[in-house]
């Protein structure tokens, strides 16, 4: 539906994106990943056409979009602090989202109403939105750009205000109303969870390329990259000639992960150690595993006999989940 080709951007010469390719298929929410700087907002300003001075082509349904007036492309776009207007009651900051489009005011009014609904606000309509919570204003921010059926939603950081179990609840919500209404959508975040919840797919960026793209288990179980790896909380990852010998591992890699879901105590295992550290988490342990010289961490399930501190161990390693990395 979206085909990104090839696209570079600087800002003042410097380099910001850099030979970005992605294909975002009708219906999908794909989410972009990754580091503050790596670029993520600017892909998306360029996709609004905030942006035009690029390289590179962006087409929507086989038509280069250079040529769309920005208010003919039908976009929606939300960010992430929200900018709804305080002097305007809800009702009327969703009615802002479709003035672009030429509608009579009793479909103004229905679309409106239709998009209220769907988020819970058709309470909420005539209330100023100075007197909402954090978590309610942020549902009127989604009703606005919901309301005018854009081709393609984007969200930059659209939860990155609220605190952590509110995002965790609205990030749900926001997905299974994207996927009722049927939209297209690129939603921005550099939180994995967040993506792992709300994402169809998920493309990394990393310093204005994007390196991988996959669905979240996907992704989750085999990163491409030491950088990936490690971006998404994986531990374990080592030169391949540390384990050589133990595991045979691919000696062409330029390193080698030994990924937590594939590790367990067993007598059976592979590789021999000491326990240094073992924190309860509640349905896990985590343990800290020294090696040689190198430490391995992986939770065990907790309801269990777990080794104490001090226990010399074995660990088995599944071979499928020693995953080779390599830097490109
Ligand atoms: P992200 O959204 O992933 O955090 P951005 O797309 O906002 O990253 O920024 C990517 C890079 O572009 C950063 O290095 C940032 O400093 C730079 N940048 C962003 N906006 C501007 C601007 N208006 N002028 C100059 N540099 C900018
Ligand atoms: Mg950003």
């Amino acid at each position: 539906m979206l085909t990104i080709q090839n696209v570079s951007f600087s800002y003042d010469k410097t380099p910001v994106l850099r030979d970005v390719d992605l294909n975002i298929v009708q219906g999908e929410i794909m989410c972009l990943l990754g580091a503050s700087g790596s670029g993520k907002s600017t892909l998306l300003r360029l996709i609004a056409g905030l942006e035009g001075d690029y390289i590179g082509d962006i087409h929507l349904n086989g038509q280069s979009i250079k040529s769309i007036p920005v208010h003919q492309r039908d976009f929606g776009l939300m960010f992430q602090d929200f900018a709804l207007f305080p002097h305007l009651s809800v009702a009327d900051n969703v009615v802002f989202g479709l003035k672009m489009k030429s509608l009579s005011t009793i479909e103004q009014q229905s679309q409106v109403e239709a998009a209220l609904k769907l988020l819970g606000l058709a309470k909420f309509s005539e209330r100023d939105v100075t007197q909402l919570s954090g978590g309610e204003k942020q549902r009127v921010a989604l009703a606005r750009s919901l309301a005018p059926q854009p081709r393609l939603l984007m969200l930059d950081e659209p939860l990155g205000s609220l605190d952590a179990g509110l995002r965790e609840r609205l990030m749900i919500e926001v997905r299974d109303i994207i996927k009722q209404v049927g939209l297209t959508a690129i939603y921005v975040t550099h939180d994995q969870q967040e993506a792992y919840a709300v994402a169809d797919r998920i493309a990394i960026m990393h310093d204005g390329n994007i390196v991988q793209v996959d669905t979240p288990q996907n992704l989750y179980q085999r990163p491409k990259t030491p950088y990936i790896a490690r971006f998404l909380g994986l531990k374990n990852i080592f030169s391949p000639s540390v384990f050589g010998e133990q595991l045979h591992t691919d000696e062409k890699a330029d390193a080698i992960l030994l990924h937590p879901d594939g590790l367990s105590l067993s007598d059976e295992g592979q590789l021999q150690g000491e326990i240094v550290e073992r924190i309860f988490r509640g349905n896990t342990y985590r343990l800290s595993i020294k090696i040689d010289e190198e430490t391995l961490v992986f939770n065990i399930e907790s309801n269990q006999p777990v080794p104490d501190i001090g226990s010399h161990v074995i660990v088995h390693v599944e071979e499928d989940w020693v995953i080779a990395l390599n830097s490109t």
